[in-house]
């Protein structure tokens, strides 16, 4: 349920209905719109409507009947602006995270970095532990690649974007990473996602490999109602008959999903696609669409990579891909970076 606040409400009108809200059994989540305050009662117990409406300073009360509550547009109409190093992704601005598929050398971390710093980009993505279908196939370097990897984004000032995958890694991730993100596979990882929510960083979160927009969302409302409201959320391909591509990238879920939430949606055609040479058009796609950025897998030498490597640009194309993402942000009323 959402209490909108008359414009002009006092701060002791909304206090009163914070505590009626508390009194009632639910949570209450703050957000000042543009116009109005709104306050979200988020909760299983039963409430009447009607109470709340006799409140001083109440407008309306709204029975939000979709599941997700925190992350819909009804709780909060303005899109959500997540800022990390610069780089802003939602409100018109599109960001970008490249880097590789995973951090495999000081020498390989360092070479990226300073790649994608000339090219201009402020985050770098790369994994340290990663979630592979063979448990023969490389597994990340740990730790030790996340020593690796900040301290290659430290000496290029870039931000660092990695998978956490368990609940027991989030620590050495708030030591090293700038932004958390969950995989495809943790989406509905839910004691992960709880206690994502209650860090003070941002999150990426991908759509499962065969997960829904409303499945997805409601993981998302998972890390907004521990009090966590910086998430992006991340379209990477779903599983369907088609197997001519790694994954179907389903670009119809940003008009979709910004729709229905204020949440920044980018797109990760790397993975999306699993081809070098989808990438480009994807992410042109992607941004024509309405996508609020984009995470795009580059490595210095592709053909060597541990992980990945078909799908990874060179250093020279994702320049490329990036010159033509900033003429045509301006046509479709995008701001790059
Ligand atoms: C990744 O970004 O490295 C990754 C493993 O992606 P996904 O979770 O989308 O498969
Ligand atoms: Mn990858």
């Amino acid at each position: 349920m959402i209490i909108v606040m008359r414009h002009g409400a006092s701060q002791k009108d909304i206090d009163k209905v914070v505590e009626f809200v508390k009194l009632k059994g639910r949570t209450p989540h703050l957000s000042q719109g543009e116009s109005h305050f709104v306050i979200g009662a988020v909760g299983a117990s039963q409430v009447d409507p009607r109470d709340f409406e006799l409140l001083d300073g109440v407008r309306e009360v709204i029975k939000i009947s979709s599941s997700y509550k925190l992350v819909s547009r009804l709780f909060k109409n303005e899109d959500t602006v997540v800022e990390v190093n610069g780089e802003k992704f939602g409100g018109g601005y599109a960001g970008m995270i490249a880097g590789p598929c995973t951090i495999e050398s000081r020498e390989q971390i360092f070479e990226c970095a300073k790649a994608m710093a000339e090219a201009g980009v402020k985050i770098i993505r790369g994994g340290a532990f990663k979630p592979r279908t063979s448990p023969y196939a490389f597994q990340g370097l740990g730790e030790e690649g996340l020593k690796l990897i900040r301290e290659a984004a430290d000496t290029y000032n870039l931000a660092v974007t990695s998978e956490v995958m368990e609940i027991n890694q989030i620590p050495l991730f708030i030591k090293y990473v700038d932004i958390l993100q969950v995989g495809a596979r943790n989406m509905q990882n839910f004691n992960l996602l709880k206690e994502l929510s209650k860090i003070n960083k941002p999150v990426v979160l991908k759509r499962g490999l065969s997960a829904t927009i409303n499945e997805w969302l409601m993981a998302a409302e998972y890390i907004l109602s521990g009090g966590n409201r910086d998430v992006i959320l991340c379209e990477r391909g779903i599983r369907t008959f088609e197997v001519a591509t790694r994954n179907t990238l389903d670009l119809c879920a940003i008009p979709v999903v910004k729709k229905l939430s204020h949440l920044p949606v980018i797109v990760d055609p790397s993975h999306g696609t699993g081809l070098r040479d989808k990438v480009l058009p994807m992410s042109l796609a992607s941004i024509a669409a309405g996508a609020d950025g984009l995470m795009i897998e580059v490595h210095n030498k592709p053909e060597c990579a541990l992980c990945d490597g078909a799908q990874s640009l060179y250093p020279n194309q994702f320049v490329e891909l990036y010159e033509k993402l900033k003429k045509l942000a301006p046509v479709v009323d995008k701001t790059i970076g």
